[in-house]
Order: C-alpha cells, then structure tokens, then sequence
C-alpha cells in the first residue's frame, strides 16, 4: 500500500458521488476533487477557464481533456492533496483514465474505484431535484435531502438549480456518460478496482456501504477513524 490513497467515484451523473465524497473526505483526511464543481467556481468567477468551459458545460458535454487534465493535475499538486484524494466526476473518458494513472502512479496508482450502481428514472429524479450552495457547493435535493431551512445547512448561501441540471439538458448529459464514461467500468474492472455500490440506498447506507469496503481493502490514512 503506497502513503497515498486515491479513490475514483464511478457512476453516471446525479447517481450520488459528490454527497458521498463530501461525507467522505473527513473520515479519510483526503480532500474530494469535483472538476464540476472546480468548472463551477471558475463559471462564478469568469475567469479565463471558465469562460472557456462554459459553452460545454451548459449543454452538459465534456470540456476538452486537454484542459481538464492539466487543471486535475495542478489540483493533485496542492498541499491538501500530499496524501491522496476522492475523486469525483474525473475521469470521464478513457484517455483521463491514463492521464490519471500517469499522475499517480509514483504513488502507487488508483486504490479503488467504488462504482455507484442506480437506475436511469432514479438518476433522473435525482439531477432534476438537486440544488447546490452558490457559496460552499454542498448538495441538496428538494425532497430527498431539503435544507433544514432556506439556505444552505453549513453556510447559510443561496441554494441554486444547476444550469446543467435542467430537464433538457439532464438527457443529453447521461448520454455522454453512456457513449464515453461508462467504458470506465471495464477499464477498472480489468484492473481489479471496480467494487460496487448500490446507489440506489439512502445517503447514510450508502455512505456505510463505502466505508465497509474501504476498510474491506485497507483502506485507511493515518489518524482517521474509518466509522460512520
Ligand atoms: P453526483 O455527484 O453523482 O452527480 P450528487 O451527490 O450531486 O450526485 O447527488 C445528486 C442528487 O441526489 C442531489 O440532489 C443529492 O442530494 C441527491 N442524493 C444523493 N445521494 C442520494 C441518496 N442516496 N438518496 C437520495 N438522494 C440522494
Ligand atoms: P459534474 O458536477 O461532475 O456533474 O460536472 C458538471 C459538468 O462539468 C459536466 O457536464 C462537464 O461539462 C464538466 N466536467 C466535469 N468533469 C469533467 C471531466 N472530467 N471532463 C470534462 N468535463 C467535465
């Protein structure tokens, strides 16, 4: 086992990944990487990278992985990351897969990849209920996990529907998951890091379900304590 733990969260879009990963990343002391979330900030900000993003992300296609990979890699470099990360929305296609591998593999490469297993009504329910802190990101759904009041829980910022998570474009977003994302499965698969997860249980059974089979493959960073 390298010093270094990387996860991959797998699943199609709003099957639950960055819930768990937010959940996630306190017991392990690994921060989650969103890129959706790293597109959003820079979306907000109008920065050059956002402005470059913005036509994809609106319509729910993949920004080119050129950007994407060098922005996941200057990430991957910051201090927060020195013992390891959760991945959460990358990578989305085989080529990020081998980018990733590369950036990782003087640390011992992937850990794991949970693959999070849900129905396509399900998935859908899930994107076109979800809404997101302007200011610190964290997820909620309308009727699966309201805001104790009008915003966010943590924070108190606005709570906003995601462009991108419009019916009319929730569509074309899981088909590009299908078309490039999902031959993932068999990549990981082939390496022996695919576990699955059943995405259709509630937030704290799945967050049990993940914590089971990290400790199940020792996954474990010092000081944390692997309980839900
Ligand atoms: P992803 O990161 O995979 O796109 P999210 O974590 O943002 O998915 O979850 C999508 C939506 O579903 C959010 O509104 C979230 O609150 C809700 N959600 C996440 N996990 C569950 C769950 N286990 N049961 C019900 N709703 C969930
Ligand atoms: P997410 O928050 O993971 O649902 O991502 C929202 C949007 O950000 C996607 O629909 C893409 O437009 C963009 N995006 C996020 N991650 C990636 C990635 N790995 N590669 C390309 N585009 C991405």
């Amino acid at each position: 086992m390298s010093d270094r733990i990387y996860l991959v969260l797998l699943g199609a879009p709003g099957a639950g990944k960055g819930t768990q990963a937010q959940l996630l990343e306190e017991k392990l002391g690994i921060p989650q990487i969103s890129t959706g979330e790293i597109f959003r900030y820079n979306l907000k900000n109008e920065t050059e990278l956002g402005k470059l993003a913005k036509s994809y992300y609106d319509k729910g296609e993949l920004v080119p992985d050129e950007v994407t990979i060098r922005m996941v890699e200057a990430r991957l470099a910051e201090e927060d990351a020195a013992r390891g990360a959760i991945l959460d929305g990358f990578p989305r296609n085989l080529l990020q897969a081998e980018a990733l591998d590369g950036m990782t593999a003087e640390f011992g490469g992937i850990d794991l990849v949970p693959m999070f297993q849900l129905e396509d009504d399900v998935v859908t329910m899930r994107i076109t209920g979800r809404r997101v802190c302007r200011n610190c990101d964290r997820v909620y759904h309308l009727t699966f996990n309201p805001a104790r009041g009008e915003g966010c829980d943590s924070c108190g910022g606005e709570l906003y529907q995601r462009n991108d998570d419009r019916p009319e474009t929730v569509q074309n977003r899981l088909y590009i998951y299908y078309k490039q994302t999902s031959p993932l499965i068999g990549y990981y698969f082939a390496k022996g890091l695919l576990v699955d997860i059943d995405g259709a249980k509630p937030i704290e059974e799945m967050q049990e379900q993940l914590v089971a089979v990290l400790a199940a493959n020792n996954i474990e960073t010092a000081g944390s304590a692997l309980s839900v």
